[in-house]
């Protein structure tokens, strides 16, 4: 097994990330998170949303609709970009995105490219292909009392139908300069400032793999932060530096597993003058864990053109306006907890046995502590633990009890979850107040009293 698949088992095994939908046989390219998951998604979210809003004076929150009105998407060029190459094979009309079949190719690869190559179709193993045809990842749905006969009916329930097409947003990106305005007309902040969202977005990803990689949907912490056109250089390097130093002291992710990619000019949008894609090597090879984009005013000023309504800043002290340009550090939840597990993932020998360990940060491990009697048939020793057990919960909150099994097997779960310190209470613990207090990396044993807990 690699060590990819050891996490996926480990994720699957403790509770932490199920196949969507499993009970019906899944859902291509849907996750769901469970118990243990949810706990370390929602302590990444805190993480990310106390580091760059709460703790800081320049940046705001911001929480927008899933269901934007769909000029929104006609105004950032997702209705007529936002596509990946189709290429359909003849012989069993599988379809796939081209791209992926052939190395070295990315979205423009044309349809003698692809035929310059010709590969065995994954699906059957012929070489009939269709040609490349643009299909646009966003999912569709449509809004209001629209029933599937208006579709073919007369031309006006026709024009009805397809006025009442929306899509689920495919970036969270465009919540926010959507909402900039209404930002900057009522809490006035002074650029350089920065709107921060987290929330879902969605890919009709032609075909979704790499475990949560690329599915079809997921959550992004993306941040638009607001600069002076003139000091857009020295704004990126800020942020650049700043989203660094959050990967390895807050994610617990390794420098020298990071990895800055300075995107080319040839393969950068048209507008941005500086990209950077920040790299992280996941144990099946690197992939893109985040970006970060200097997008000049290309946004707002999209905004203002469809919506014709003003985008320009004033400077309250200076008097100049000017439509602010844009640094856009963009990272992917899934993303973010695949690299998070791959670098807490351990395999070590402890006792003779093989253990499995996850050295999460404790900023992000589901649970702070495990609380557990010695021996769960000395009712004395029970009771004495779940004081203890009541205690740390109410002080630490996310404490879990364990009576199960023998000691090592409690500790091996618990290893395997993340948690940092297992508190066990044994009978020296009747006579003095003390327990034993074990490290989940060094596996080491101190006594503490309890009072210091
Ligand atoms: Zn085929």
């Amino acid at each position: 097994m690699s060590k990819l698949d050891d996490i996926v088992s480990l994720c699957k095994r403790r509770g932490f990330i199920f196949p969507g939908s499993d009970v019906y046989g899944g859902m291509a390219g849907t996750w769901d998170f469970g118990p243990l998951g949810v706990m370390l998604k929602n302590n990444l979210v805190n993480t990310w949303w106390s580091h760059w809003v709460d703790q800081r004076d320049d940046m705001f929150g911001i929480d927008a609709a899933i269901i934007m009105n769909p000029t929104t998407w006609e105004a950032s060029g997702h209705t007529a970009t936002f596509a990946d190459p189709l290429i359909e094979c003849n012989e069993c009309h599988s379809r796939f995105r081209a791209d992926k079949l052939v190395d070295g190719y990315s979205e423009s690869i044309t349809t003698e490219e692809f035929k310059a190559i010709n590969p065995a179709c994954p699906n059957c193993g012929k070489t009939n292909w269709g040609s490349i045809r643009k299909f646009n990842m966003m999912f569709s749905t449509h809004v209001g009392a629209v029933l599937p006969e208006d579709e073919s009916g007369s031309e006006s329930d026709k024009e009805l139908a397809r006025r009442s097409i929306a899509y689920l947003r495919p970036e969270t990106a465009q919540g926010i300069f959507t909402n900039y305005k209404n930002v900057v007309d009522t809490i006035y902040p002074s650029v350089p400032f920065g709107l921060c969202q987290f929330g879902k977005s969605f890919r009709n990803e032609i075909s979704p793999r790499d475990y949560i990689l690329r599915d079809r949907e997921c959550s992004q912490f993306e941040i638009e932060y607001f600069v002076h056109p003139n000091t857009w250089a020295e704004n990126f390097e800020t942020i650049r530096k700043e989203y660094l130093d959050f990967l390895t002291n807050k994610l617990g992710l390794k420098a020298e597993n990071i990895h800055e990619l300075e995107v080319p000019e040839e393969d950068r949008a048209f507008y941005s003058k500086r990209t950077i894609d920040i790299m992280y090597n996941y144990p099946n090879g690197e992939e893109e864990l985040m970006g970060i984009a200097y997008r000049t005013d290309y946004d707002l000023s999209n905004v203002a053109k469809a919506s014709g309504k003003n985008m320009e800043y004033r400077d309250k002290n200076t008097g100049e306006t000017f439509v602010p340009h844009v640094i856009e550090p963009s990272m992917g939840l899934e993303r973010a907890i695949l690299a998070i597990l791959s670098e807490a993932y351990y395999e070590d020998e402890m006792d003779g046995e093989t253990r499995v360990v996850l050295k999460l940060p404790e900023n992000l491990a589901p649970y702070k502590f495990c609380v557990s009697p010695l021996l769960k048939n000395k009712p004395e020793l029970v009771e004495k633990a779940k004081a203890v057990y009541a205690k740390l919960k109410a002080k630490y909150t996310f404490v879990t009890w364990d009576d199960s099994g023998n000691i090592g097997k409690r500790y091996r779960k618990q290893d395997e979850i993340g948690t940092p310190k297992c508190v066990v209470i044994d009978f020296d613990t009747l006579e003095d107040d003390t327990v034993t207090v074990r490290d989940r990396d060094t596996a080491e044993q101190v006594r503490v009293k309890i009072a210091e807990l």
